[in-house]
């Protein structure tokens, strides 16, 4: 099982069961995101490459761990990719995610609504004919 893939890493070629990094990098990220934690710990208003700095784990790799939510900056050093607005962590910031998703949502919306409409219309004007009064009331 797995394939032979090269370390994102190291560049080795190694048998993937669909990591990215070989074992033995992943084993020193490890060990790198320990250091960064650490260091984090006793400065929590640290930058990403203060932290970087300090610990010679490479800034990218440091950057990689905010990421993907595992270090949180009280500094904030991440900006939401779309407006700027400063983020503890992921890409975007809450209110660009959501728009996104809303349009993303949104336009997968679109035709089914306008049907909708027209059956609900057809859906009135039955109501209409059957709430008509007899004249005897
Ligand atoms: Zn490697
Ligand atoms: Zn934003």
């Amino acid at each position: 099982m797995g394939q032979l893939v090269n370390c994102r890493r190291c560049g080795r070629l190694f048998a993937s069961a669909g990591a990215a990094l070989c074992p033995e990098c992943i084993e020193a990220r490890e060990r790198d995101f320990e250091r960064v934690r650490e260091w984090l710990d006793r400065h929590p208003r640290g930058t990403a490459s203060q932290a970087a700095e300090a610990t010679g784990v490479p800034l990218a790799e440091v950057t990689g761990f905010i990421r993907e939510g595992r270090l949180r900056l009280a500094g904030g050093e991440l900006r939401c990719e779309r407006c700027g607005t400063a983020i503890p962590n992921g890409r975007l910031c809450a209110s660009c995610a959501e728009e996104l998703e809303r349009a993303v949502t949104g336009s997968a919306r679109g035709p089914a609504s306008q049907g909708q409409a027209s059956t609900g219309a057809r859906r009135a004007e039955r109501l209409r004919f059957h709430t008509r009064r007899s004249p005897d009331g």
